[in-house]
């Protein structure tokens, strides 16, 4: 089994300057630790306000965090930007979606694609491509010209998710990617998710519903007031 997120007494602040001076700042989250295999999946669960997409930020380096131990992958991400944390392969869909409303879907997927730099070649072992995320959301093949704004937010919800994919992540991170959509889209979502899972990637991702995590196999995470109980 290979870890692919470690985590010990992950600390996280808001309007904090830096990891190295929180004075003032207001404290998220609370020692958490948390380990996911190449293959796992866990739900962050809890009510509103009790730091599930502040973990998720915080894995991505969107937040100011202090940690004893936070690994993508083996390798130490306490200091990196979140563009070197993406390309470790971390994939994130915020809770806002956020995809480029002006471009076509299929803009949308190529320009999430990781640049291939002169002398870095993709990995052999590459899973996810713009073929194989389209087989695994096909409703998008109907959008591809289709744009951002001209969908709707279940569809944005999909273009999220095959964006992050689109990116061959080894970790994926979902801030509730199933909220307020339609059956069909969260079945969608789900089964795009399991492939991942059984490719090997780990998951993580806050969601409320209960069967969701079930399904999938995931571990239950209940946090409460920033610490996992
Ligand atoms: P929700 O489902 O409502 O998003 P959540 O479990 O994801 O809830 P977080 O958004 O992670 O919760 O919030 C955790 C704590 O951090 C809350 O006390 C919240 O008020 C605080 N917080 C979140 N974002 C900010 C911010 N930008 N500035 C200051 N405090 C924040």
């Amino acid at each position: 089994m290979s870890l692919i997120l470690n985590i010990q007494k992950l600390n996280a602040f808001y309007g904090a300057r830096t990891s190295a001076d929180t004075a003032g700042a207001a404290q998220a989250l609370f020692g958490i630790n948390l380990q996911l295999q190449a293959g796992q999946a866990a739900v962050l669960q809890g009510a509103n306000g009790a730091g599930k997409s502040t973990c998720l930020k915080a894995i991505m380096g969107l937040v100011v965090r202090r940690a004893a131990v936070l690994q993508v992958g083996g390798v130490d991400t306490t200091s990196l930007p979140v563009e070197a944390i993406a390309d470790l392969g971390v994939g994130y869909v915020p809770e806002d979606r956020r995809i480029f409303t002006r471009l076509t879907v299929l803009e949308n997927l190529r320009v999430a694609a990781p640049s291939k730099k002169p002398g870095k070649a993709r990995s052999e072992n590459q899973v996810w491509n713009e073929a194989s995320v389209l087989d695994a959301l096909p409703h998008l093949k109907t959008l591809l010209q289709r744009s951002g704004d001209a969908i709707s937010g279940g569809e944005q919800r999909m273009v999220a998710v095959a964006r992050a994919l689109m990116r061959d992540p080894r970790l994926l991170l979902l801030d509730e990617p199933c909220e307020g959509v339609a059956p069909k889209v969260a079945d969608a979502i789900e089964s795009a998710l399991h492939l991942a899972l059984s490719q090997g990637a780990a998951v993580l991702l806050s969601e409320s519903h209960d069967g969701f995590a079930q399904r999938l196999g995931a571990a239950v995470l209940p946090l409460h007031a920033g610490a996992l109980v």
